[in-house]
């Protein structure tokens, strides 16, 4: 796919848009685990992949992580930014650097609170909520400005309805495109999606999906990020439990099942969280891509 805004991409695509996203390494071995990743899922020709920013000051690590992905292998790529541990002019210093780079794609982000820290605080001169970021951005620069979403809401908001408001704001602020939190259960993205449209946003939302690989680790991500494993599947993980090549079997199946009904119904694309790792992520898009379920998509 051609080098150029995401939301231009799901404007004029034909087919949905699969992107994939990353994080920085942190050692010499994950710096050669992520090319590889990468180089492998090249040859699924993504829409985008993105780049998440890990801590509070490593912002310039994932603008170079991004620059040299798009430079180097021709793929479009969006840096995360978030607002932790930045004031103001450090965000803008940030932003001016990724417009150096001919970068088009932001994805504006709050932030999660720091490691053993249950709230959010602003730095000093800093920006509270990405609404803020995400008018920062539009109002400055030209970049097309992505966002999160949460289908079973944030696990800050007091309420769904709260949670929805909040986002309705973050969008009027010049949001393009929004893509979900991980979500095992499609129902919550269809009811979600609904509650959006009737709260009158009407970007692209795109549905974030994490292929199961390492039953732990999934209840370790959703027990933070507010999204539910549905006690079916909790179950089909804990029958596995010890049988690590089982685990990820059923992750890849299910995921690919999950896509499945989510392109048939009509999602625009799909991002993957790939935790830097390409094979689930390969055998899920390859499938889809033999077996087009969008077709039967409503047009
Ligand atoms: P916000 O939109 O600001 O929302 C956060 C909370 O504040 C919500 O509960 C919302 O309801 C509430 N809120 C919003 N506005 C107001 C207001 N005006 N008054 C009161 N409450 C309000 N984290 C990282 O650290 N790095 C990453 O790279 C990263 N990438 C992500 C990518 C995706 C696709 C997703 C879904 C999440 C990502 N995260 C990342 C996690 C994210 O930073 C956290 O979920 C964070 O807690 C919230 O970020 P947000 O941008 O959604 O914040």
């Amino acid at each position: 796919m051609a080098l150029m805004r995401i939301d231009e991409m799901l404007a004029t695509s034909t087919d949905p848009v699969f992107s994939f996203e990353f994080f920085p390494p942190k050692t010499p071995q994950g710096e050669r685990n992520l090319l590889a990743a990468v180089t492998a899922l090249r040859e699924l020709e993504p829409g985008f992949v993105s780049v998440t920013k890990t801590g509070a000051s490593a912002q310039a690590q994932t603008i170079e992580l991004v620059r040299r992905i798009r430079a180097d292998h021709g793929i479009e790529a969006a840096a995360h930014f978030t607002c932790a541990g930045a004031t103001r002019d450090q965000l803008r210093a940030s932003l001016d650097e990724l417009r150096a780079t001919g970068l088009e794609n932001v994805l504006a982000l709050r932030g999660d609170p720091p490691n053993g820290e249950t709230s959010f605080a602003a730095t000093a001169g800093g920006l509270t909520h990405a609404s803020e970021l995400v008018a920062l951005v539009t109002s400055e620069y030209p970049f097309c400005t992505v966002a999160a979403c949460y289908p079973e809401s944030h696990p800050e908001a007091p309420d769904a309805d709260a949670d929805m408001a909040h986002l309705r704001t973050k969008v009027d602020a010049g949001v393009h495109v929004l893509i979900t939190n991980l979500f095992f259960a499609n129902d919550a993205y269809f009811a979600f999606v609904r509650r959006a449209r009737d709260a009158g946003i009407e970007v692209p939302i795109v549905p974030g999906i994490m292929p199961i690989t390492n039953a732990d680790q999934i209840k370790r991500f959703t027990s933070v990020c507010g999204a539910t494993i549905p006690p079916g599947l909790l179950d089909a993980l804990d029958v596995r439990a010890g049988d690590a090549e089982a685990v990820a079997d059923l992750g890849v199946a299910y995921a690919t099942l999950q896509c499945a009904e989510l392109l048939a119904a009509g999602a625009p694309g799909i991002h993957f969280y790939t935790l830097n790792r390409s094979p689930a992520t390969r055998a899920i898009v390859s499938a889809l891509r033999l077996s087009r379920p969008w077709q039967a998509a409503p047009r």
